[in-house]
């Protein structure tokens, strides 16, 4: 079965360059997303999903890449999943975790954010990140 989910790099700029990220229900810090709804862009649901996950609002800068894994879920078997992720800036900067859906939301500074980086996935396109 296939799932495709869209979601952001959300950073802002205060001296140094800090990235919004999420602990993850799986205990892994990573970036806001969630599954593309019928009809909607993917722009649309990443910045969807950062509004509803952090309460953060951003704009979307530009595409920086998709990633792909495959996990298995108890009830619907083996999942081939590919998350696109976009660069996006934030217009607002109080975070308000959606506790359910995530376990924490902080503003991370960009070299604690590429340690801290859970998933081999995602430290892949933080390295070629140029913000
Ligand atoms: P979404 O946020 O897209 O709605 P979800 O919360 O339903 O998705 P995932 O975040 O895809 O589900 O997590 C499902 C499984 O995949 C978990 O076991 C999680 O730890 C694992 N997982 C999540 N992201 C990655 C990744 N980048 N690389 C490998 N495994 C991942």
């Amino acid at each position: 079965m296939k799932e495709i989910s869209s979601g952001c790099i959300a950073y802002r700029k205060n001296g140094k360059i800090y990235l919004l990220m999420i602990l993850d229900r799986f205990g892994y810090w990573t970036f806001p997303k969630g599954k593309v709804e019928d009809d909607e862009s993917l722009e649309k649901t990443a910045v969807r999903e950062v509004k509803e996950e952090t309460g953060i609002d951003v704009e979307i800068e530009r595409y920086l890449g998709e990633t792909h894994y495959r996990y298995t879920h108890s009830e619907r078997g083996n999942i081939d999943k590919t998350v696109y992720w976009f660069l996006a800036k934030a217009v607002s900067f109080d975070i308000f975790p959606a506790y359910g859906e995530i376990t924490r939301a902080e503003w991370i500074e960009l070299e604690s954010a590429k340690k801290l980086c859970g998933y081999k996935t995602d430290s892949e396109i933080l390295e070629k990140l140029k913000i």
